[in-house]
């Protein structure tokens, strides 16, 4: 395999698992180089999609890589958002700064595997590969976040993340995940994990949780247990009422509790009842589940109100 001249006009490299690499500088000479060779595929971290070369169930014609596009490594304000860059590492996000900015999306980047994973996974690459684990994607969901993505002749279109993670709307050809939109809330958030062991882990169940002061409301997105994130909508409104927007926003613990098993019994419904009437009981490992999600959502809203 030899080195050949890229679709954007830049330099190439030949490696074992693809003819090329094209290693593109702007968001829109990516765009050029999928669209030039339709069979390529964008690299970002390689954190996911490596996995997959190496296992053999990806054998990539040509790659295109995304590391050396600094408009989307950082973030900028836009209109009470933040516009973050699809390139932003799991590392760069649970930075300090960015944690005060968005404190929920930190934490879930802080919890997002193994150091050498957090350094080189990136936020697009966690919505594009789009698995329930992606600690990411239920964080997004509960602030109801945006994608920019980019299109072929400096096109740009604005989609809902959660209509891509439903597949209700997909990346046409050639098209890149350039920004993520998200409201600056100003309020707390609140992003729990749970593992099936100690130490950093894929999650089994995940929650975000964020107060929306400003519309007087509670969003809460239930990770891992699914194939996408679940929004709670009855729980969130029924706990919205109950808050005392313009006081101390406590709430007692029997709420708080209340608000848990609301949650769990939204995501994790009860089994169809028998013909008979009678309702089955759920597996174990299903009320574990429940009782799991049920706990997560219950200390995530202490948190936030505490
Ligand atoms: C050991 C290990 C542990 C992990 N633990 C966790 C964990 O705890 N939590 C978690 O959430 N994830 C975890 N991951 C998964 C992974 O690290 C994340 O999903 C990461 O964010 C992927 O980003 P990336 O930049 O490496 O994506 P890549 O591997 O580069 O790409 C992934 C997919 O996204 C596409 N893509 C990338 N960027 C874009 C873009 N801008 N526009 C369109 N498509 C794009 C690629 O074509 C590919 O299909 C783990 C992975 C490993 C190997």
């Amino acid at each position: 395999m030899g080195q050949r001249e890229g679709a954007a006009g830049l330099t190439t490299h030949a490696p074992q698992a693809a003819q090329a690499v094209t290693l593109p500088t702007t968001l829109d000479e990516a765009v050029a180089a999928l669209t030039a060779v339709p069979a390529a595929v964008p690299v970002a971290g390689g954190t996911d999609l490596m996995a997959a070369v190496n296992s053999g169930q990806l054998r990539p014609a040509a790659l295109v890589g995304l590391g050396k596009i600094s408009e989307i490594r950082g973030w900028q304000y836009q209109d009470g958002h933040a516009l973050l860059g699809a390139g932003l590492t799991h590392a760069r996000m649970g930075r300090p700064d960015f944690a005060a900015l968005i404190p929920a999306l930190a934490a879930a980047a802080r919890a997002a595997g193994p150091p050498h994973i957090r350094n080189a996974g990136t936020l697009g690459g966690n919505i594009a590969s789009a698995a329930p684990t992606g600690d990411a994607l239920p964080v997004l969901a509960a602030l109801e976040a945006t994608l920019i993505i980019a299109g072929p002749g400096g096109a740009r279109r604005e989609i809902p993340v959660s209509h891509l993670l439903a597949g209700m709307d997909m990346l046409r050809a050639g098209e890149l995940i350039g920004y993520v939109r998200v409201p600056l809330l100003h309020a707390p958030q609140v992003f729990l994990k749970a593992t099936g062991r100690t130490g950093p882990g894929r999650a089994v169940a995940s929650v975000a949780l964020v107060l929306d002061p400003a519309r007087r409301g509670v969003r809460c997105a239930v990770g891992a247990i699914a194939p996408m994130p679940l929004r709670p909508l009855q729980a969130e409104q029924w706990v919205g009422r109950l808050i005392d927007w313009d006081n101390n926003r406590a709430l007692v613990p029997e709420a708080l509790n209340a608000f848990g098993e609301y949650v769990a019994a939204a995501c994790i419904p009860d089994a169809a009842p028998a013909e008979d009437g009678s309702v089955p009981q759920l597996p174990p490992a299903v009320l574990h589940l429940r009782r799991t999600v049920a706990a997560l959502a219950r200390r995530a809203l202490g948190r936030a109100l505490s």
